[in-house]
């Protein structure tokens, strides 16, 4: 995670970025806000039980005949793969056909060394009423706004977690703007 420390919030150009930094619950104080991308059930030390994710297990074949024509295919049998890529025919990846072939294994995140990719939705839907009292017991905590895949429980694309959140930060701001001083917001 990379801590954002808001020296002055008047000025961008005061903003420090510290990289390989672990969140530990007592940085909270140092901070007027934080806005925490971290699993939302592990801040809380899995309190109503921990919330579910499937991950991915990448397996790399590096001589295999790849006879389509597209770079992607998705598998729609039981068996253990759900796709396979050849990433020399995607644009700018380079390579030769055949010889960078990645297939992908679905599993828990568990079997995966606790990487969290996406959110489960089952029929019954318990992961997400597990995921909504976490979303209660956060909002005791008026420093701090969970954001992102973990910290809303939620799979985004890349566009669609950028636009969340600047649009958290935004509102964040302008309430800011008109609790601190409103000079710093034109
Ligand atoms: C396999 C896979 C393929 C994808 N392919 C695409 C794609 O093709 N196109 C696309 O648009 N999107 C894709 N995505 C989605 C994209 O990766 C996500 O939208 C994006 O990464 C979500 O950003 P985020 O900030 O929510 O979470 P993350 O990128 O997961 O960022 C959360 C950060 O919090 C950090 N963190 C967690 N816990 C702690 C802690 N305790 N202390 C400190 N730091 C912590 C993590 O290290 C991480 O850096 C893919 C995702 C996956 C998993």
């Amino acid at each position: 995670m990379a801590i954002l420390r808001c020296l002055n919030a008047c000025s961008i150009t005061n903003i420090e970025v510290q990289l390989n930094t672990v969140f530990e619950n007592d940085m909270e104080n140092q901070y007027s806000h934080v806005f925490n991308s971290m699993p939302i059930d592990e801040y809380f030390e899995n309190e109503f039980g921990p919330l579910p994710y499937r991950s991915i297990k990448f397996e790399h074949r590096f001589d295999e005949t790849f006879d389509y024509s597209v770079p992607t295919v998705n598998f729609t049998d039981t068996d253990k793969y759900t796709r396979k890529t050849a990433w020399p025919l995607y644009p700018g990846c380079g390579g030769i056909v055949g010889k960078h072939v990645t297939y992908e294994i679905p599993c828990s995140y568990e079997e995966n060394n606790m990487e969290r990719y996406y959110p489960i939705k089952t029929i019954d839907g318990w992961p997400q009423r597990r995921y909504k009292q976490y979303e209660e017991l956060a909002k005791s905590k008026d420093n701090m706004t969970f954001i992102g895949r973990c910290g809303q429980y939620i799979y985004y694309d890349m566009h669609q977690v950028v636009a969340n959140s600047l649009s958290i930060a935004k509102n964040m701001f302008s309430l800011l703007a008109n609790k601190w001083s409103p000079s710093w917001s034109k």
